[in-house]
């Protein structure tokens, strides 16, 4: 069948389905079952067994393996199977990491499918898109990313970017007219496909074609976007990696060739190059990145905060700006009528939230709404030009709080919308959208046609030629124009939000089912409301942190000035001596107008999302690192553009969703907040950990160069070497990678982008604390060796003093500049029960006869193994005593 020339009745019998009741749930699963999800293609999943292959596919592996062989062609068994055991060892460490990041991994994308509306078993339902089968029908709303290719038969001002498939940027007007066969995908107007966005209007349409059948499909491979999901953290981190793994070769090839220069024997020497490969090597750097980050991406998940785009987490430490929506992000977002101004009378409402008990007062004297034809008008009015659902059991509330309040309201006085869409029927509407700021909807009575129109004060009042007065219907006059507005700015400058409600008795014998917001002239104000819609109860605490943070906090809403004022200045992101800015007058300026002064605005208020993208802009000319929320298809752009696009995950659209690094499940600030704490834990996580790694691997590297510098024998065997590795790198390293938000972690100033990741400091540190182990480790190798001439001994003991200095050190390195008396050492348990059992190991493969023999080792006392301790303890008391120094100057 071809779907854009035969008429809907027809392909709805064609798809065996219902137009006004959808599929019956038990259809749409055996549709399901028979014909596949919807999905264009199936990412490949790497299985367990491909994870673990893949960890033997590395360089040192393969020196390791080589190692092996030589071993066992010189006959040295033991060293042959310990290697090999300990290589197992490590690939089932990797393999333990990367599967737990991989399914980390795996269950954020599942937090983020996509969804789509759908009527199926008479009622509307939110399904997964993946779900959506032919003959579904599916409901579209501005916003709306198309769920699989569909037939329109019911639109209202249905427009829908198809960029993604035709490449064509404006939006296309749809209609539900047959077209001709051969008419192109692009000119098809009755039709509406996968991965196209809903601009404006609403519509109902019959899915015909899901998955690899839709157009999309049939183009799938132009979707395969090539972009990896490294954050440039991890692709600067691979670079080091392998800079890092050619210096370790030099480094090792001098050793070796130092050794020859010694004469040493040739064997030992090599199998010693080899262990010190191993251990110096940061092979494991990469995974730890990955474990970093996919945990911390997922607590940020329980903190109500979903990753998008990986290299958010990064940027999020950076944020030195935050630009938020006010509505239901600042504020509560539920909204309750307050006062109410009709004929030239302020009415006060009582109740509370979206409880319908309270009554009207006037002059602090309860008034029978019911009864009075004034506020009968405005009420009825507001509740006829409604999308919002109040259900009279009060059990199902549904839409937009600013509607809700609305039919709330009328509810008090006991106009009911049930009652008015009986009364009159819909004929059609204009609906609201952020840059119109108003909307309105029109209502047959018999033969009679009305326009019903709400919307902010400005965009309606200059639309009035008459006013609803006491006395009756009267021309508007410049007095009570004036009087209005006075109205609504002491209303506003109470914080609250404002709308003006009117209509318009239309002329009649016209088609009214398609119209234009021309109609929207010569209309009759009825009324003003004032809404309250207060702070949420943690927004200024939030704010506060943000200060503390080095962050500046700034509302962009669409609210009048004084409303945005009022409230701005409770939460304490407005102080006076601030700018506030006006939607109009950021029209006026020049981008570099805006940049030099947007550093003094905290308020942006009458804003439409068109000059949200202005905003960032300028920040990004002064060079600033900035986040911006919204929720709207229009707010898009600017959350493309900003450095941190923040999308609502209540109220956002699917297009915004897309467009967004990170979405807020919540709509809390309070969460965009801990979106930055967190972010700029897994930045420290990732700085301390590899600092903790690269410093083991200097001491090995030093132990070793000092050694054969000065003719001794090699104080570590390749085993022991191996071992080191496994239980001193690995564990730890991964107990740090996943430490908790330092306490203080919001009083510092944002990470300054330009900072390189290993800085100077970085380095030094590193160096400064290999020096320290590799210091206590050959002091001890010397003790014995030099001292008693037991080079068995003194090996035993170096090898066990460098694995406890280096387990001890694990405390100190979580944190740079805390001492480990500020950081309470039972905050990471994980880390305390991974040092207390390798250092555990440590001493039983001193009792194992089998490991006395492979690791050249022999039974230890109490006592030796509190010399471990205390030796092992040297470097970290230094470190800690430097640390302690340095903040005592600072
Ligand atoms: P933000 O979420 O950015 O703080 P906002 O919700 O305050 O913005 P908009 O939704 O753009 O801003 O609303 C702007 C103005 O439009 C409001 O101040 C109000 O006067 C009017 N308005 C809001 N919602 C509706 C609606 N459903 N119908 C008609 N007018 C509305």
């Amino acid at each position: 069948m071809i779907w854009h020339t035969e008429s809907h009745s027809a392909i709805a019998i064609h798809l065996k389905t219902d137009l006004q009741l959808g599929l019956s749930s038990l259809e749409a699963s055996a549709r399901l079952q028979a014909g596949g999800v919807n999905e264009l293609t199936q990412e490949k999943h790497i299985g367990p067994l491909k994870i673990f292959i893949r960890q033997f596919n590395s360089v040192v592996i393969w020196v390791l393996l080589s190692a092996t062989l030589v071993s066992s062609l010189l006959r040295e068994y033991i060293n042959a199977i310990a290697i090999l055991a300990i290589v197992i060892l490590n690939a089932i460490i990797g393999f333990m990491l990367e599967y737990r990041a991989d399914r980390a991994i795996t269950a954020l994308k599942g937090m983020t499918t996509p969804q789509a509306k759908v009527i199926r078993d008479d009622h509307r339902q939110l399904i997964p898109a993946s779900q959506i089968v032919p003959g579904d029908i599916l409901c579209l709303e501005s916003g709306d990313v198309v769920a699989a290719d569909a037939r329109l038969f019911k639109i209202a001002s249905l427009k829908i970017n198809e960029a993604s498939l035709t490449g064509e940027s404006l939006p296309v007007e749809k209609n539900i007219a047959l077209c001709l066969k051969e008419t192109p995908l692009a000119d098809q107007l009755n039709m509406v496909f996968m991965g196209t966005a809903v601009v404006n209007g609403t519509g109902h349409a019959m899915v015909v074609a899901t998955g690899m059948q839709t157009e999309m499909g049939h183009i799938a491979t132009m979707l395969q976007k090539a972009s990896s999901d490294e954050t440039p953290l991890q692709k600067r981190l691979n670079q080091v990696a392998y800079r890092l793994l050619w210096a370790c070769f030099a480094i090792i090839l001098l050793i070796f060739g130092l050794g020859l220069w010694q004469s040493l024997p040739f064997f030992s020497l090599f199998t010693s190059a080899v262990g010190l490969a191993v251990a110096a090597i940061p092979e494991g750097l990469p995974a730890v990145v990955t474990v970093a980050l996919a945990m911390g991406v997922q607590r940020m998940a329980r903190r109500s905060v979903l990753v998008r785009h990986m290299s958010a987490v990064e940027t999020l430490g950076c944020l030195q700006v935050i630009c938020t929506d006010k509505t239901g992000t600042l504020t509560i977002g539920e909204m309750t009528a307050r006062k109410l101004i009709a004929g030239g009378i302020i009415h006060t409402i009582l109740g509370e939230g979206y409880d319908i008990a309270g009554n009207y007062l006037h002059d602090s004297r309860e008034i029978n709404a019911n009864q009075n034809a004034v506020l009968q008008q405005v009420l009825r009015a507001a509740v006829a030009c409604n999308e919002a659902e109040l259900d009279e059991a009060h059990s199902s509330i549904f839409g937009d709080p600013t509607e809700i309040a609305l039919l709330v309201a009328a509810a008090k006085a006991g106009i009911w919308k049930k009652e008015i869409e009986q009364e009159m029927p819909r004929v059609a509407e204009l609906p609201f959208d952020s840059e119109r700021k108003r909307m309105s909807v029109i209502r047959r009575k018999e033969d009679a046609y009305k326009l019903f129109i709400k919307g902010a004060p400005e965009a309606v009042l200059k639309r009035c030629s008459k006013i609803l007065l006491p006395e009756g219907i009267e021309q508007i006059s410049k007095a009570s124009h004036i009087q209005i507005q006075q109205s609504c700015e002491w209303m506003a400058a109470d914080g609250l939000r404002i709308l003006a409600i009117a209509e318009r008795l239309l002329p009649e014998g016209i088609d009214y089912s398609q119209v234009d917001d021309s109609i929207e002239v010569n209309l009759t104000l009825l009324g003003i409301v004032g809404m309250q819609d207060p702070p949420h109860p943690e927004a200024k605490r939030a704010v506060q942190q943000c200060k503390t943070a080095g962050i500046k906090a700034v509302m962009i809403t669409g609210d009048h000035p004084a409303t945005a004022q009022a409230i701005a200045q409770e939460l304490g992101i407005f102080s006076p001596g601030d700018k506030i800015v006006t939607g109009s007058e950021i029209e006026k300026m020049t981008s570099k107008d805006l940049a030099n002064i947007v550093n003094d605005i905290t308020v942006y208020a009458r804003v439409s999302p068109e000059h949200k993208i202005k905003i960032v802009e300028a920040w990004k000319q002064r060079e600033t690192i900035v986040a911006m929320t919204g929720d709207g298809v229009n707010d898009a752009p600017a959350l493309k553009a900003a450095a941190v696009g923040i999308a609502m995950g209540k109220t956002a659209t699917d297009v915004t969703k897309e467009a967004a690094d990170i979405i807020v499940t919540d709509n809390n600030f309070m969460s965009i907040v801990a979106g930055v704490e967190e972010g700029r834990t897994i930045y420290n996580n990732i700085s301390k950990t590899l600092s903790y790694l690269l410093a083991g691997n200097a001491g090995e590297l030093i132990v070793m160069f000092i050694a054969i510098l000065v003719g001794w024998p090699l104080p570590l065997l390749v085993i022991q070497l191996l071992w080191i590795n496994l239980i001193t790198d690995g564990l730890p390293a991964i107990a740090l990678a996943t430490d908790a938000s330092e306490p203080d972690i919001l009083k510092r100033a944002p990470r300054p982008t330009k900072k390189p990741f290993m800085d100077k400091a970085f380095f030094q540190r590193v160096i400064f604390i290999g020096c320290l182990t590799s210091l206590v480790t050959l002091g001890t190798f010397a003790y014995y060796y030099l001292g008693y001439h037991d080079l068995t001994q003194a090996r035993d003991s170096a090898f066990s003093v460098l694995v406890t200095a280096e387990l001890l050190r694990a405390f100190g390195a979580r944190s740079h500049e805390k001492t480990i008396w500020q950081v309470n050492i039972f905050s990471n348990l994980r880390l305390f029960f991974i040092v207390s059992v390798s250092f555990f190991l440590q001493v039983s493969i001193h009792h194992v006869s089998i490991l006395q023999k492979v690791f050249g080792i022999k039974p230890v006392s109490l006592l030796e193994c509190i010399s471990w301790v205390v030796l092992g303890m040297i470097p970290l008391a230094i470190m800690e005593l430097h640390k302690g120094i340095r903040n005592r100057r600072t």
